[in-house]
């Protein structure tokens, strides 16, 4: 599933591809996705040029020229591949055809169509009913330690559950949070409002840390490890706890390595000596 880096990095090749092209033809493939396609929405998007694209928590926006804004969220397994126009057929999960004035092709595909997309306007996208109650973007400066002990406060569930809350933070899921909560040496387990001002004066650098390398490592991977099937957002990354279990703890001594635990069905990696 992606989570903010991935959706940031596909927003990254999308305006690389798109920005400041025309729409020269959509193909709308099937009714629905997750929820319906808004009405008329191929039409209403044909002949419009995309003027830019935008991201909010694991949400991105392409803004057209007429002041409407398409609002698309790739669910569990959705994927924007770029491509040319050619006249190859689509593939059965292929549901969205972008075609570009400049020959360009972007397509949406999505096996499991846990996807969406709408259409509202630009000047009402962060008040659309999917966005409005998100909690604060993660690398904004506004996103403190003060701001995220506010979202920890009186929660007795655990800190790893909590960060996924995404009203108190948004965009995070569970492979980033597991590496976070490793850097700053703080136990998944811990109930949230224990968390103490100094180990989130550690926490939050580590969010903004973790997610900035990885957006860094996608910025990379369009540039210079372009996949011959031009699909995006998807890059080998360092991680150092996530889907490690049993391997070598890399930042202590610990002989047990790193451990695996289930939280609110989510697997959480994590040393049972560094985070306290
Ligand atoms: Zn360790």
């Amino acid at each position: 599933m992606p989570e903010l880096p991935e959706v940031e990095t596909v927003r990254l090749g999308l305006e690389i591809a798109m920005a400041g092209r025309r729409l020269s033809r959509v193909q709308q493939r099937r009714p629905d996705l997750r929820r319906p396609f808004p009405p008329f929405f191929a039409e209403r998007l044909t002949g419009r040029r995309i003027e830019s694209l935008s991201r909010r928590a694991k949400y991105f926006a392409l803004h057209l020229d007429d002041g409407a804004a398409v609002l698309v969220h790739l669910g569990m397994s959705g994927r924007m591949l770029v491509g040319r126009q050619d006249d190859t057929p689509p593939g059965a999960h292929d549901h969205v055809i972008f075609d570009l004035d400049d020959g360009g092709r972007v397509t949406f595909n999505d096996a499991r169509r846990f996807g969406l997309m709408d259409l509202t306007d630009t000047a009402d996208l962060l008040s659309h009913p999917l966005l409005r109650d998100l909690g604060p973007e993660p690398l904004d400066k506004a996103f403190t330690p003060k701001v995220l002990a506010a979202g920890l406060a009186g929660r007795s569930s655990a800190v790893k559950v909590v960060l996924l809350d995404q009203t108190v933070v948004a965009g995070l899921g569970n492979i980033y949070v597991s590496e976070a909560l490793y850097r700053a040496g703080i136990a998944p387990v811990r109930e949230a409002h224990s968390v103490k001002p100094r180990e989130l004066d550690k926490l939050v650098p580590a969010i903004k840390d973790v997610l900035t390398e990885a957006i860094a490592a996608g910025g990379s991977s369009l540039r210079d490890h372009r996949r011959p099937d031009g699909e995006l957002g998807y890059f080998q990354h360092g991680f150092k706890v996530y889907d490690r279990e049993g391997e070598p703890c890399p930042g202590c001594t610990c002989k047990e390595g790193i451990r695996r635990l289930v939280q609110g069905g989510r697997s959480t990696f994590y040393c049972a000596k560094k985070q306290r």
